[in-house]
């Protein structure tokens, strides 16, 4: 049994909306507690938000939905079910893989479809390679999920089970770039189950083996599309937590916290003051740690995630080679990743992410029209640009993505752009983000696992945090895990998963 929260839980007071606040305010409910979500936005979802742009629906950021069951999880924790409220469409290929040498590799998830993709694309050898590559990546997932992912822990030591050997056994602990390469020796291939490593803030390079774990859920259990966008999911979980009886109350900011010796008593916002007897932060840390009047002594500094530029385009027309995800590869690599994390320069051969929502869900574009969502990830501003540099450097760096895209088979684009938004560190820092990311703090060895910032809060009684910043980490399916966690500290359940069921538990 892990530490829980003392003292009294009845009401909790959830702080933020983002998919981790409600997937707490939904575990917390579906265990008898009363709850009340505070959210600063008009929206619920956070990073997972929408806008409206020129009769365009944009999501402003996750577009790469894997593991749905976590949701479904949570709304099972209140009797509910994600598919009554939620259309996944699920994404065939998940990716569409384009290189610089003008090769293209879609990235089924089907087993079968995905080995003769690879072998007409590299050979038999490869194909084979695959094979073993998704067996691994198959058992690595399910040795990291129940126990270091989906578990709270109370000090490193908790690391230590059979599991942890399993791991070891497994090549875990060493680099993501060269465990890959022990089964693929073609470049390309060994990118598209590498640059995840990527979403956790780290070079392949530099990452652990255990972060394929990434690979495995968008490349083997596959990538899904929530009809109406992304923005869909959190706007559903929403509604079944206000169902299940929480009291959202959006457009508040949380201001101060009242505490009476170890416990925080009360939740204050411009105009009310909510009593509660216990907490859950989801804002990012230094928020988090402003509100608590504390911030814990690290022997070192966190270090921040690189961070993106977004280009939301609404276009006259689309490119049919392009999937519901294409991704771009330069032809630099190891430069790119460079530049990204150590020299804070932007990428000079860039690799994009492309999405075409409209590919899955015409609705999201006035009628014959078509979105086109451009991430390129770029320096975080602790080590590039600065959210100043990003006012001046921003309408050049635009111009210069369209160049790319246009040189990349996407002829025409720049003249097809009816509505358009450029969202870059300096929006980000405007948001509130450390270092100008949204990708909070990255997936080091030294922030990962019982590493990194716990979820309870030393000197505090009764606040858990939940949320990218802290255990397990930053993304959707890890920031419902989160939520989960957090619940789980409060109402003293082991926090494991459990299959969604039906039922009310
Ligand atoms: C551009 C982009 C692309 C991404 N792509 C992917 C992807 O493809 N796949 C994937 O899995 N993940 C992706 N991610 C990451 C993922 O979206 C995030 O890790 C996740 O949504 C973070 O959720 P959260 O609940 O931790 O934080 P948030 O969503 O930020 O939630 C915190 C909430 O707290 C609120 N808040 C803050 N301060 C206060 C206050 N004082 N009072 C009240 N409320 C407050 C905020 O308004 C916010 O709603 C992406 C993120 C971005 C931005």
């Amino acid at each position: 049994m892990t530490r829980a929260v003392t003292g009294r839980t009845d009401h909790v007071v959830v702080v933020g909306a983002g998919l981790a606040g409600l997937s707490a305010a939904l575990h917390l409910l579906g265990s008898g507690r009363r709850v009340t979500v505070v959210e600063r936005d008009a929206l619920p979802g956070g990073r997972a938000g929408s806008r409206e742009l020129g009769g365009y629906r944009l999501d402003t950021g996750p577009t790469v939905l894997t593991m749905p069951d976590l949701a479904d999880e949570a709304f099972a924790a209140v009797g509910d079910r994600l598919a009554d409220h939620v259309e996944l469409l699920p994404l065939h290929p998940a990716y569409r893989a384009r290189f610089a040498d003008g090769g293209t590799l879609d990235v089924h998830t089907d087993a079968a479809a995905m080995e003769a993709e690879v072998e007409r694309f590299a050979g038999a050898r490869e194909a084979a390679g695959y094979r073993r590559l998704r067996t691994w990546l198959t058992r690595l997932h399910a040795v990291q999920m129940r126990r270091f992912i989906d578990a709270n822990f109370d000090s490193p030591l908790g690391l230590l089970t059979p599991d942890l050997a399993r791991l070891a056994a497994l090549g875990g602990f060493g680099r993501l770039d060269a465990r890959i390469g022990r089964f693929l020796t073609d470049e390309r291939l060994k990118r598209v189950f590498s640059f995840q490593a990527l979403y956790a803030g780290v070079a392949p390079a530099r990452a652990l083996a255990a972060y394929a774990v990434i690979a495995y859920m968008d490349t083997v259990a596959g990538v899904y599309f929530p009809r109406g966008g992304m923005h869909a999911l959190p706007r559903a979980m929403a509604a079944a937590a206000a169902r299940a009886g929480a009291d959202l109350r959006l457009g508040r900011e949380v201001t101060r916290l009242e505490r009476s010796g170890s416990r925080i008593t009360a939740v204050v916002t411009a105009d009310e003051r909510i009593p509660c007897d216990a907490v859950v932060l989801t804002p990012d840390l230094p928020v988090a740690h402003r509100l608590l009047g504390r911030r814990p002594r690290r022997p070192v500094p966190l270090r921040h995630a690189p961070s993106a530029v977004v280009l939301h385009a609404g276009t006259t027309r689309t490119w049919p080679h392009l999937a519901h995800h294409t991704l771009s590869f330069g032809t630099a690599w190891h430069r790119t990743f460079e530049e990204l994390t150590r020299t804070g320069t932007l990428m000079t051969d860039p690799s994009l992410l492309i999405t075409r929502p409209t590919a899955s869900d015409p609705a999201l574009a006035p009628e014959g029209r078509h979105l086109h969502y451009v991430l390129a990830p770029c320096p975080n501003t602790d080590t590039g640009p600065d959210a100043r540099a990003w006012a001046d450097l921003a309408p050049r760096y635009r111009d210069r993505l369209l160049a790319t895209l246009e040189g990349r088979g996407l002829a025409g684009l720049a003249a097809a752009i009816e509505e358009e938004c450029l969202v870059t560190p300096a929006d980000w820092t405007a948001q509130g983000h450390a270092a100008g990311t949204p990708f909070s703090v990255a997936h080091t060895f030294a922030q990962t696992g019982p590493f990194r910032p716990r979820n309870l809060v030393r000197g505090t009684d009764n606040a858990v945090l939940a949320g990218c910043g802290t255990t397990p980490g930053v993304g959707v399916p890890t920031v419902l895990i989160s939520g989960k966690l957090a619940a789980a500290r409060i109402t003293g359940t082991p926090g494991r998963r459990t299959a969604a069921k039906g039922g009310r538990r």
